[in-house]
């Protein structure tokens, strides 16, 4: 299994790699591998990092292979019958599969694709532009999901992007494991890269499975976290008119 990836790297190999010598490839696995290139460069890869540098689309069956393996052994730890209970037979693969290519895919595969328009013409639009995203996030410390959405505005720069753009970015950066604080500054920073708008504000509302299913078991507990950049920050007015903005998008579509 782990041999397509050694290969794909070393093709690939460069003069950091070689000096580096064989030291990564000695856990016989992709993952191991991938996770010792990553350590050798000091490249972090915590649940929130994107490392889709380092894992490409081809490693990506192998990866789901190994990850299988690792579920089955979880499964068996909890005395769960994988043999004989029709409805755990493949829940192995099926997480394996969940993971890499749906509720964690942010962490590889590259962001999307934004093409900026130019808004420089002479009645070029200098307002106020908030969009409302739908996220699903998962929560790095328990695993368990996070629901909610996020609202964000910025004042048009010299350059626009689609309007699915702003979605596509936020749900990139939340299909990770995360804290919800670090995902509202994901989403800014990533946001502010794309447009180049200095003046911008994030705010998410969300509920976590972790304080809902478990815990504390809150049936109704709302997080609510706000990053703010450039006039929306320093400008009391600019600021309202976000919030005001907020209040109106959650009468056209509560939740
Ligand atoms: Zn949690």
């Amino acid at each position: 299994m782990y041999d397509k990836a050694h290969k794909d790297f070393k093709e690939q190999e460069t003069a950091l790699d070689a000096m580096a010598g064989d030291g990564g490839y000695s856990e016989g696995t992709a993952h191991g591998y991938l996770g010792a290139v990553m350590r050798r460069n000091g490249k972090r890869f915590w649940a929130g990092d994107n490392i889709s540098d380092y894992v490409r689309e081809e490693h990506i069956p192998q990866l789901i292979d190994e990850a299988t393996e690792a579920f089955e052994r979880v499964l068996d730890c909890l005395l769960i019958d994988r043999e004989t209970d029709p409805n755990s037979k493949g829940t192995a693969r099926r997480l394996a599969k969940m993971y890499f290519n749906e509720i964690m895919e942010g962490r590889y595969v590259a962001g999307p694709d934004c093409t900026a328009f130019p808004n420089d013409s002479e009645d070029r639009y200098e307002g106020m532009l908030v969009v409302r995203s739908e996220l699903r996030s998962m929560c790095s410390h328990h695993h368990q999901p996070v629901t909610g959405v996020a609202y964000i505005g910025i004042i048009a720069a010299q350059k626009l992007i689609g309007l699915s753009k702003y979605t596509r970015i936020a749900q990139w950066c939340a299909r990770r494991g995360t804290l919800q604080e670090e995902l509202c500054n994901d989403i800014a920073r990533e946001i502010e890269r794309a447009t180049d708008a200095p003046n911008l504000g994030v705010y998410i509302q969300a509920t976590h499975g972790c304080c809902e299913n478990r815990g504390i078991m809150a049936h109704s507990s709302l997080t609510q976290t706000t990053v703010l950049k450039g006039s929306f920050k320093d400008d009391p007015g600019v600021k309202k008119e976000f919030f005001d903005n907020i209040k109106m998008q959650q009468e056209f579509a509560p939740r």
